[in-house]
């Protein structure tokens, strides 16, 4: 038990109240210390439903709406799961404890080194943070059993599709910059469907198959 016990107990269920069901799902919520995955400067804020700035212009996703990829996903302990956009690593962690093994690729360095320190700081040992360009995916692993892309691009990067297991499910944010459709990509065999699940807003996917990354990053 951690000072945000209470806290976090709050925000599961908030979470019940938004339609999450899965008790695997809000198990885990209920147990990763999502204040130890942001910056101190807002770890007060750690478990608002809503998304929160971990600087570099990046924000950690909404809780709510990761653990709707995960009921979507139906993640179970022999997956195998890739991650795009490793972020906070909070994400990372509640994978970790639901599938097999998480390989998670993020862009930003210095992110990926704190999403590493702080996965460490649990324990965490199913679980590879890469820094690189999450739109080719990472082959080495592949196939993977569920893919989630933590940012919106222009269309479903090509290498993802290629990197899907047989039976496996991805989520992926697509449209403008400004705002997307989050899709449900299912594979079977040679055949793939997509299904829209809802509206969302996620930061850019930047990258070879996402947006143009122009110059410096940011930070
Ligand atoms: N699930 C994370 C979400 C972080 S926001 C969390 O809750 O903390 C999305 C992340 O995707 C950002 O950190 C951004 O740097 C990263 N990103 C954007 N384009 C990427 C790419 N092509 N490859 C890897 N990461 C990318």
């Amino acid at each position: 038990m951690d000072r945000y016990a209470a806290q976090r107990r709050a925000l599961v269920e908030r979470m019940q109240d938004r339609g999450i069901r899965d008790l695997d799902v809000l198990r885990v919520f209920e147990q990763v210390p999502r204040h130890l995955f942001v910056p101190d400067a807002v770890a007060h804020r750690a478990y608002e439903d809503a998304p929160i700035p971990i600087g570099f212009g990046q924000t950690a996703s909404q809780p709510s709406l990761q653990a709707l990829y995960m009921q979507i996903l139906q993640i179970r302990k022999t997956d195998r799961v890739l991650e795009i956009g490793t972020g906070s690593g909070f994400q990372t962690a509640v994978l970790g404890q639901l599938a097999g093994h998480v390989y998670s690729v993020e862009r930003i360095r210095e992110l990926a080194a704190r999403a590493r320190d702080a996965l460490d700081a649990m324990r965490v040992s199913n679980v590879a943070v890469q820094v690189g360009d999450g739109t080719i995916g990472w082959s080495r692993y592949a196939p993977y059993d569920a893919i989630l892309v933590a940012a919106g691009g222009p269309e479903v990067p090509q290498p993802l599709l290629d990197q899907m297991a047989e039976g496996g499910r991805m989520l992926v944010p697509v449209g403008t910059r400004e705002a997307q459709r989050l899709v449900l990509v299912r594979r079977h065999g040679a055949e793939y469907t997509h299904e829209e699940v809802l509206d969302c807003t996620f930061v850019p996917l930047l990258g070879r198959f996402g947006w143009p990354d122009e110059g410096p990053r940011p930070g």
